[in-house]
């Protein structure tokens, strides 16, 4: 850790405990403190940010209070720390130069499979493509992180399989690197009371458990009793203060449930702080097309999280359709990759073709391969932000970087071609465009009369 990042650390240690002792009073002087180190990065977050700390009209007001209040103060101060000043504002300058530097991408965040193993067989994961047997060890992932600091990177994000079959590692992890934040993934039937401890006593381990909607919808994909014994985990963490949120996919099946008053009543009730929405994603030979939410569907999914998160005290984010917050398409390496449990590092969660593995090449020459290079020079895909993805919505665009880099399905159980996966968003991508056209145009409208008021 460099003298000017020990100083900003300590900074907001002391800005913290300050705090703690008078919200109120010292949460405007705690973004002070901010901005002043901000090296006038992140514009537009922090004045989102120093709007929901001081306008009592900003949806955000009451749920920064709640995050005050009801985290455990270590724990928020751990977090804070570790993904603010550790992951943006310290690091964010180092990675803007070494973008510069090397002319490549340089992500934010790694998402990593510890492993392809999970105890339960949810229809349609992706984890279940790749078999059950596949592992990054811990040296192995101890390595990735170790080359992951030395570009800026401080947040990790496990995926699976269910990265918690791998728990003892993962807490081992978040040991040593003190000075990073893990997010996971997670079923949530592994967490139990040793677990929830182990999370307090190292403050950096954040949760997001998925759910498909209420019982019977969770259960039905993922296994008869699995959505009570979410909600159980959810209390331990609740009980303890500790942070963790929720991760849904929406499909045409269950985008009304899972959009609904009462389904976000229910997760602010059990004490999730953040919801992240997916939207299904036609991934794998045997995947499902009626799955995928119609225009109309997504419009209305749209609408309706934008509606919630104005007037509910939980942070969403709706990522296929958010991508005008980021400029388009995150992957890549542009805010993160994926690293699978064989090593090979795909451009996203989503998208299994790759041309390296970790095994054999070095973070930065990887960041650096065609395949990366691809997604760098071709960003954002398409200038309309709700048209963001080079599969979903941009098919044609996803064929062509795979064909001309040469990368390979990184599906080890049943291998895609690019054709066949591209093929299958073709009518998808038709139908959305118009309406995306209109949206998005409302959208610039709204986002114009704003800057004019
Ligand atoms: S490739 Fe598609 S799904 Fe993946 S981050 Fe980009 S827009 Fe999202």
């Amino acid at each position: 850790m460099t003298v000017s990042s020990t100083l900003t650390k300590y900074g907001l240690t002391k800005a913290f405990d300050r705090l703690y002792t008078d919200p109120e009073k010292n949460l405007a002087s705690l973004m002070d403190w901010a901005d002043k180190f901000s090296k006038g990065l992140y514009p537009g977050q922090r004045k989102a940010i120093r709007r929901a700390i001081e306008d009592p009209n900003d949806p955000y007001y009451p749920f920064v209070r709640h995050i005050i209040r009801d985290i455990d103060p270590e724990v928020m101060k751990t977090v804070s720390t570790n993904f603010f000043i550790q992951g943006n504002l310290v690091s964010g300058p180092r990675r803007e130069k070494l973008r510069k530097k090397y002319n490549c991408n340089i992500p934010w965040a790694i998402l990593l499979d510890p492993t392809s193993a999970c105890n339960l067989h949810c229809t349609g994961c992706w984890a279940a493509e790749y078999g059950n047997k596949l592992n990054l060890t811990y040296e192995e992932i101890d390595d990735i992180i170790l080359q992951g600091k030395e570009l800026g990177i401080y947040v990790y994000i496990y995926t699976g399989g269910e990265p918690l079959v791998r728990k003892d590692d993962l807490i081992r992890l978040c040991e040593k690197h003190n000075d990073c934040v893990f997010l996971s993934f997670t079923n949530g039937t592994l967490i139990d009371e040793d677990f929830a401890d182990e999370m307090l006593r190292v403050k950096n381990f954040v949760p997001a458990i998925s759910l498909e909607g209420f019982g019977e919808a969770t259960d039905s994909r993922r296994g008869e009793g699995v959505y009570d014994k979410a909600l159980r985990a959810m209390k331990l963490l609740h009980d303890r203060k500790l942070f963790y949120g929720i991760s849904c996919c929406y499909t045409s099946v269950n985008y009304e449930s899972l959009t609904s008053d009462d389904y976000w009543d229910m997760m602010i009730e059990h004490g999730a702080y953040f919801v992240w929405y997916f939207h299904y994603m036609p991934v794998g030979n045997d995947a499902s097309l009626d799955l995928l939410p119609s225009p109309e569907e997504r419009t209305y999914v749209y609408h309706k999280i934008r509606k919630l998160r104005s007037s509910k005290p939980l942070f969403a984010m709706d990522f296929q359709n958010d991508a005008e917050y980021v400029g388009g398409c995150i992957a890549g390496g542009r805010y993160y990759l994926h690293i699978n449990a064989n090593g090979d590092v795909d451009p996203c969660v989503f998208i299994h073709y790759s041309d390296s593995n970790i095994r054999e090449k070095r973070l930065l020459d990887i960041l650096q391969s065609p395949l990366f290079m691809a997604y760098h020079d071709g960003q954002p895909f398409n200038d309309n932000m709700l048209r963001p993805c080079p599969m979903l919505e941009n098919p044609d665009k996803l064929q062509e970087m795979v064909k001309r880099t040469g990368a390979k399905s990184t599906d080890l159980e049943s291998p895609e071609s690019v054709d066949h996966l591209c093929g299958k968003c073709v009518s998808y991508a038709d139908k959305w465009s118009s309406r995306a056209e209109s949206l998005w145009e409302e959208r610039k409208e709204e986002k114009a009369s704003k800057a004019g008021q």
